[in-house]
């Protein structure tokens, strides 16, 4: 997508994280500059150890630089401490991972409607909460699995439910970190099939995998290697999960 008029979403400089353990350090990203802009669907690529986890750290405000910055939709987060980080990440950033991560002894519903209730942005009444984490369930094709826990659902709708909880609060950036690594390649098809449609619609979405197949779902694919930016490059023929669900 070439947004060049639009200011980006995420805009980074030099970005740098060593971990120091006694007298060794680690250059775990080593001056890594990229810029991403409204409405771009990246997928993040590279094998164990190049520092995709430490970059979406940092991308998610988990963590920050220990050099050059990080400027997330106007706000430079790369100097913030832990609870700045912290409200910037409600407001602005829904995380998906690998092991879903939901409330166990909590409904369907209820794990997605969590996030508005820390929200500094959005100020619902109870049941402006609800029609909202309902809409988010409709969204991904779970409007009527809404009372159900984690254990009464798949692994495939599990992950849609944390999709919808990422959606809840009307993020900047969708930030998905290995979503499909404990699905099947068919419920795969159809979680990255709700992220294409979700793209669709105009969301700005962050995906971190170390699967080719995976990868050629985005638009964009860029590889670190040693925590460096070794290609960035447009997908040229690109999967779609259309008609999949
Ligand atoms: P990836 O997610 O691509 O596997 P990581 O970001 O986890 O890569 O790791 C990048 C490098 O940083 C590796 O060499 C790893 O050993 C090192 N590293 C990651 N986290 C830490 C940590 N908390 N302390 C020390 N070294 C770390
Ligand atoms: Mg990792």
């Amino acid at each position: 997508m070439a947004a060049s008029s639009a200011e980006p979403v995420i805009r980074i400089r030099d970005l740098t994280r060593v971990y120091r353990m006694g007298d060794s350090e680690v250059r775990a990203l080593d001056g890594v500059t990229l810029d991403v802009a409204p409405g771009e669907f990246l997928a993040v690529m590279g094998p164990s150890g190049s520092g995709k986890s430490t970059f979406m750290n940092i991308l998610g405000c988990l963590d920050r630089p220990t050099s050059g910055t990080y400027v997330l939709e106007g706000t430079d987060v790369s100097t913030l401490d832990r609870n700045e980080r912290a409200g910037i990440r409600n407001d602005k950033i829904g995380f998906v991972f690998q092991s879903f991560n939901l409330l166990s002894r909590t409904s369907a519903l209820e794990n997605v409607e969590l996030p508005l209730l820390y929200s500094r942005k959005h100020r619902l009444s109870d049941a402006g909460q609800l029609e909202k984490a309902r809409g988010c369930l409709a969204k991904v094709g779970l409007a009527e699995r809404w009372d159900h826990t984690p254990a009464q659902l798949s692994g495939g709708q599990q992950q849609r439910v944390a999709v919808a909880r990422a959606l809840v609060n009307d993020p900047a950036i969708l930030l998905a970190d290995e979503p499909t690594g404990n699905l099947d390649s068919r419920t795969s098809d159809e979680i990255m099939g709700i992220f294409q449609e979700l793209n669709e619609e105009g969301k700005t979405v962050v995906l971190i995998t170390h699967e080719h197949d995976i990868a050629e779902y985005a638009r964009r694919v860029v590889a670190f290697r040693d925590g460096r930016i070794v290609s960035d490059d447009v997908v040229k023929e690109r999967r779609s999960a259309k008609g999949t669900r």
